[in-house]
């Protein structure tokens, strides 16, 4: 990833990409406390269009304050920037990632004295969980690692150290040859993918696990909203790993794994084990919407 051409945006400014770099003491690279987003632009007829710009850099705050991270930029800075960081690559679609992170004054747990930067890269990058997933459905093992506790790690914030949890997940499932992983909370109810949130449709209710242990995503909120657009009920509450046996349809959805449906969980088909009709037709209306074919919801494009 670091040795291409291109720009990122570090404190301020566009940097060669090679030569945004930061020291090996930097205290977020030893004590994991970085806060940090994934947003997606699409090409759209009217221009590249980043997909609910405010609602990713709203929670970016909202992470970096529950942590206590004073952001050195306002709001208006960091958006403008990802445009910047578009315009500057001559990307037309691709995925950013801002990134707030504790420089390299100090050592010690206490970020105290520790200076925030900022810095936001934008690179091409496909279906997260592959083009045939995103046809067929993908493959998910229950993982033997819980999700955090609300109180371990909080899961309103896209903290860096949460994601330790997301790869053991992650490694345990591809490694034993399947997509991704599924967590459960402490509890053992069904919590959230390693990097999705998770729905499941039954009886063509549209359920959707309370998100106490989970990330408030994004892409959740704005299936919510198409969903009742085409008309379905959606339902949250505490789901079990044999609810989403027993399922109809089950799909993932975050800003890198879009909306990807789920054929089996833990080897057990779900519905007619392919992509469900009620998700390929809500995973349809978020590829419109995304790529600026919905007169519906413009206020959520935000032009570069
Ligand atoms: N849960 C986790 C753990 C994630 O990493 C993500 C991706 N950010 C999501 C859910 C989905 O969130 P969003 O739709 O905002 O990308």
């Amino acid at each position: 990833m670091a040795d291409r051409d291109g720009f990122i945006w570090f404190d301020g400014k566009l940097v060669p990409w090679r030569e945004a770099t930061t020291h090996v003491l930097t205290h977020s690279l030893h004590y994991g406390l970085s806060v940090f987003e994934g947003v997606r632009a699409y090409k759209t007829d009217s221009g590249t269009a980043i997909f609910r710009l405010k609602e990713h850099t709203d929670r970016l705050f909202n992470s970096a304050h529950i942590y206590m991270m004073k952001m050195p930029f306002d709001k208006e800075t960091i958006n403008e920037a990802h445009k910047e960081v578009v315009r500057a690559n001559k990307l037309e679609s691709c995925y950013m990632r801002p990134i707030a992170f504790y420089g390299s004054e100090k050592m010690g747990i206490s970020t105290r004295g520790a200076t925030v930067h900022v810095a936001i890269a934008a690179w091409p990058w496909g279906a997260y969980l592959g083009d045939d997933g995103l046809e067929r459905g993908i493959r998910v093992k229950t993982a033997s690692f819980a999700r955090h506790h609300v109180n371990v790690t909080m899961p309103r914030a896209k903290l860096a150290s949460t994601y330790a949890n997301s790869i053991l997940a992650n490694l345990e499932a591809t490694g034993d040859g399947y997509d991704e992983a599924l967590l459960l909370d402490t509890e053992g109810f069904v919590a959230e993918g390693a990097g999705e949130n998770v729905f499941i449709i039954k009886d063509g209710v549209i359920v959707e696990p309370e998100i106490a242990s989970a990330l408030t995503g994004i892409t959740r909120s704005t299936i919510h909203t198409l969903a009742k657009e085409l008309g379905y009920t959606i339902v949250t509450k505490r789901v079990t790993r044999d609810d989403i046996y027993i399922a109809d349809e089950a799909f993932f959805t975050g800003t890198a794994a879009e909306v990807t449906p789920i054929r089996e969980l833990d080897n057990r088909t779900i519905g007619t084990g392919s992509r469900g009709p009620i998700t390929a037709k809500i995973q349809a209306r978020f590829f419109d919407l995304v790529n600026g074919r919905l007169p519906e919801h413009k206020d959520w494009l935000a032009y570069v």
